[in-house]
């Protein structure tokens, strides 16, 4: 494994009261590109009465300790999408502790999953912290409304953060003095566009959008801790107000940028500008369909000529 600065290491679970096992079912080098991941690790361990550590698929034991899960109170887990819960369950496989899971994939449609972990919980980890912590003491009847438990059959909420900060303390990955990871920089959540079929804008709405003084302060403080790569991260990120000035910030500070897929009536000069001027090569614009019926049915109207345009200003 690569060297990492930014964990938490040489702890003894005797000075703590809850020790929580956080697992992302994939690789290590995908997990810490996982800003949910990395949300429920730095946040559990800003709690003193807790100790949390690291599980993945490719190493025996936790990242930190080579502890075994058994050794852990409870295990938390994030899932983004179906094709995790496999190696999920392997990973828990006779596992006597409660399992509790959230993320994208099971706010979505927490059915097929809730049979086989003790709950899931639906909407934003963050606003979920009370209940995780009561957890070990009160049992998963404590759960409810804010998971949702299969045994139970009850009716969960969808939970959403009243506001939303930038992730400051992030895993950073060296290999020859070299970072290798990306500052993973969180600038809007959900989105207000309601195209039908997509979950984040249905379920995640209104938008949150970070205060652009704790962006900028967030991209200082990837500089300093000597990122050199930020990756914007907002399922609409482009429709930010302040995705302009952000990737100025970056500009300024010599910094590379990457951002997510851009609606095409969002593209222009001046944003394209600045992408190009944080190393930016390409952009992906998602049409979905060129058929106007099939653009109203999906309430994703965007013309074609807006979407051809773009594409050609970002040719230019
Ligand atoms: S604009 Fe993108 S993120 Fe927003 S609802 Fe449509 S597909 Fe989803």
């Amino acid at each position: 494994m690569p060297i990492e600065e930014g964990g938490f290491y040489d702890r003894d679970p005797r000075d703590f009261e809850l020790r929580v096992a956080i697992i992302y079912p994939g690789p290590y080098r995908v997990a810490v590109s996982s800003l949910g991941h990395q949300i429920l690790y730095f946040l559990m361990n800003s709690i003193d009465s807790v100790m949390a550590e690291r599980f993945v698929s490719d190493l025996n034991g936790s990242v930190e300790s080579g502890r075994p899960l058994d050794e852990f109170d409870i295990v938390l887990a994030t899932l983004h999408f179906e094709g995790q819960y496999p190696e999920l369950l392997r990973m828990i496989e006779g596992l006597k502790k409660p399992v509790l899971v959230g993320g994208p994939a099971v706010s979505f449609n927490p059915l097929p999953i809730s049979p086989l972990v003790s709950a899931v919980g639906l909407g934003d980890f963050e606003v979920l912290i009370e209940e995780i912590l009561k957890v070990k003491d009160e049992g998963i009847a404590s759960l409810p409304p804010k998971f949702f438990v299969y045994e139970l059959k009850n009716k969960a909420k969808f939970n959403r953060t009243p506001r939303l900060s930038p992730l400051r303390d992030q895993i950073r990955v060296l290999e020859g003095g070299v970072t290798l990871n990306k500052f993973l920089l969180e600038i809007s959540r959900g989105c207000g566009w309601g195209c039908r079929f997509c979950g984040i804008g249905w379920h995640w709405r209104p938008r949150l959008d970070a205060p652009m003084n704790e962006v900028r302060e967030a991209i200082e403080y990837a500089s300093d801790l000597g990122f050199r790569e930020i990756s914007i991260i907002g399922s609409d990120a482009a429709s930010s107000k302040e995705i302009k000035d952000t990737l100025w910030e970056i500009a300024e500070r010599g910094m590379r940028a990457s951002i997510p897929s851009i609606r095409a009536d969002q593209v222009d000069s001046e944003l394209l500008d600045l992408i190009r001027r944080t190393g930016g090569r390409m952009i992906t614009i998602a049409p979905e369909t060129g058929s106007d019926r099939l653009k109203g049915i999906i309430n994703k109207r965007i013309d074609n000529d807006e979407i051809i345009r773009a594409a050609e200003e970002a040719k230019d």
